[in-house]
């Protein structure tokens, strides 16, 4: 039973219980503390029924009432369900009913939404975090309370390593969200992969914890792992650069773990001025990083940026540049231990045609521990995406003689001008070396006769302005005529989804319509 991700939490908390965990709004939380708190939350969860097996849904930001309520679940084997706290209460519904949820809790502030949809699910909910003041409203039962009340547990339950841990949900480009469901061993060993092979994550390291934890980067790479070494997290519940920067600076940040947008905000912020974090590495995930805002990061910080590569439905990581090899820019290193990845013929449909040439270009393909036991009562959904055990991921990329993996792009944002395939992501890395642009997307529209055009939406960077008409001289000049965006959209900023990756969707209905 051991195995279990509560267990994450209750050793280190038996190893270093005075060592400090959580950072948060000025308040030091030890192991010891984080540790008892968990317990007593899970014992009011056990008094109303709570245990192994059933779902506990969360919609709570990156406070320490988050691993709290994460690991209490656990910690009764019980099945945790993040909901995205940008959901509205028809995306809440979905996911409580779909996910069989037997208990929302949800913070105060986020109350009005959640309510709403639990009340129509019929879920109960229990609160934690002060409403905010002047707030009206039902009087809904706090966890809390109920903990004070209640006698904590005393130990994690054990469970079967192939237990369902989470149920992630995928933002649903495609149909409806799926629930991702993740079981106590890939969760387990992902922790453990990353901190044995890839990354020399220590005990007296200071992570970042802007990553939203409803996510799998958050949850797995920040809290689990850190928590798992001892070392300590500091919680931010919005990522706004300055701020982010004057944090890192006064708790003594050694690690930053990010996604490429939060890169691109937090070197802006460091550019303005005033002190820098001494870090020690920093990893990135979740969407390409250009290398301009590589080097960037580099020369600004004085740390190298590991970039590696993952998705919610692969726990999440598979695959990164480890720090004992010097970085292969450009690429999202090798698959970690356990975790097999392979490239195949992306027309085939209902089978897997391996493409074993290096360097061949096709849908890259995974299996491994790391894998999702399925999508919650969706088998005709995992039947499609799951085939001979290789997990088909929908991006496009190449392996090359040495197992180093390069991501081209997602399958859907292919854009396919003139009958010519061009791939977002090389465009938008040669945009983002131009000294005006801060950051920069690139989407197809629809277009009578080339079938699809280059667009790119651009922000410029602070105090700079870019003229689109140059920005499309500059883009002919250096990339081939069928890649540069015929169509340049200056705008403030750009549509983000709630782990800070841009909407292509959003742009194309955006500039589609206009
Ligand atoms: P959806 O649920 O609609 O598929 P999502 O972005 O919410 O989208 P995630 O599981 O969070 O889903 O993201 C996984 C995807 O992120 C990958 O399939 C890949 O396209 C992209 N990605 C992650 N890391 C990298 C990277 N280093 N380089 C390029 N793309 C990456």
């Amino acid at each position: 039973g051991t195995l279990s991700v509560a267990s994450i939490l209750a050793e280190t908390a038996r190893r270093r219980p005075d060592h400090a965990a959580l950072h948060f709004a000025g308040t030091t939380t030890t192991y010891r503390e984080l540790w008892d708190q968990t317990r007593a939350y899970a014992g009011a969860l056990r008094a109303r029924g709570i245990g192994r097996g059933d779902r506990v849904a969360m919609i709570v930001p990156n406070v320490p009432d988050f691993p709290r309520v994460y690991y209490a679940a656990l910690a009764l084997g019980a099945v945790v369900v993040p909901v995205h706290l940008l959901f509205k209460a028809e995306e809440i519904e979905y996911v409580l009913r779909d996910s069989g949820a037997d208990v929302l809790v949800v913070a105060a502030p986020l109350l009005a939404d959640a309510a709403a949809a639990a009340g129509r699910a019929d879920v109960p909910v229990l609160t934690v975090l002060a409403p905010p003041a002047g707030a009206g409203g039902p009087e809904l039962p706090r966890l809390e309370d109920e903990a004070a009340a209640t006698a904590p547990i005393v130990r994690h339950e054990p469970v079967a390593p192939t237990a369902a841990a989470t149920i992630l949900y995928t933002s649903g480009t495609t149909g409806s969200p799926k629930g991702a469901v993740g079981s106590h061993l890939a969760l387990v060993e992902q922790v453990h992969c990353s901190l044995v092979d890839a990354f020399d994550l220590r005990s007296d390291d200071v992570v970042f914890g802007g990553l939203p934890l409803f996510h799998a980067f958050g949850q797995v790479c920040v809290l689990n792992t850190a928590f798992r070494v001892g070392a300590s997290v500091v919680l931010l519940p919005r990522f706004e650069p300055d701020d982010a920067l004057a944090l890192m600076v006064g708790h003594g940040v050694t690690v930053f773990a990010a996604v490429p947008t939060m890169y691109v905000g937090i070197i802006e912020a460091a550019r303005r001025g005033g002190a820098r974090p001494a870090l020690r590495y920093a990893v990135s995930g979740g969407a390409a990083l250009p290398s301009a805002v590589l080097e960037a990061f580099s020369e600004t910080f004085g740390a190298q940026v590991h970039e590696g590569y993952g998705l919610t439905e692969t726990a999440p990581i598979v695959s990164t540049n480890p720090q004992s090899e010097p970085i292969r820019h450009g690429t999202v290193g090798k698959p970690i231990w356990g975790v097999d990845v392979a490239v195949a013929d992306a027309e085939v449909e209902g089978r897997i045609a391996l493409l074993e040439e290096p360097g061949a270009l096709g849908e890259v393909v995974v299996r491994g521990h790391n894998l999702m036991k399925g999508y919650l009562g969706r088998s005709d959904a995992a039947a499609e995406v799951v085939v001979d055990g290789w997990f088909r991921t929908g991006d496009l990329g190449t392996l090359d003689e040495e197992g180093v993996l390069r991501i081209v792009d997602r399958k859907k944002d292919l854009i396919i001008r003139n009958g010519y395939n061009v791939y977002p992501s090389e465009v938008e890395a040669v945009l983002a070396r131009h000294p005006q642009v801060a950051m920069a997307a690139v989407f197809g529209l629809p277009h009578e006769t080339h079938g699809q055009e280059v667009h790119a939406a651009v922000v410029a960077r602070d105090g700079s302005e870019v003229d689109a008409g140059e920005l499309v001289g500059y883009m002919q000049e250096h990339v081939a005529a069928h890649k540069y965006p015929r169509v340049v959209h200056v705008a403030d900023s750009l549509p983000l989804g709630p782990s800070g990756k841009v909407l292509k969707r959003e742009l194309v209905q955006q500039y589609g319509t206009g």
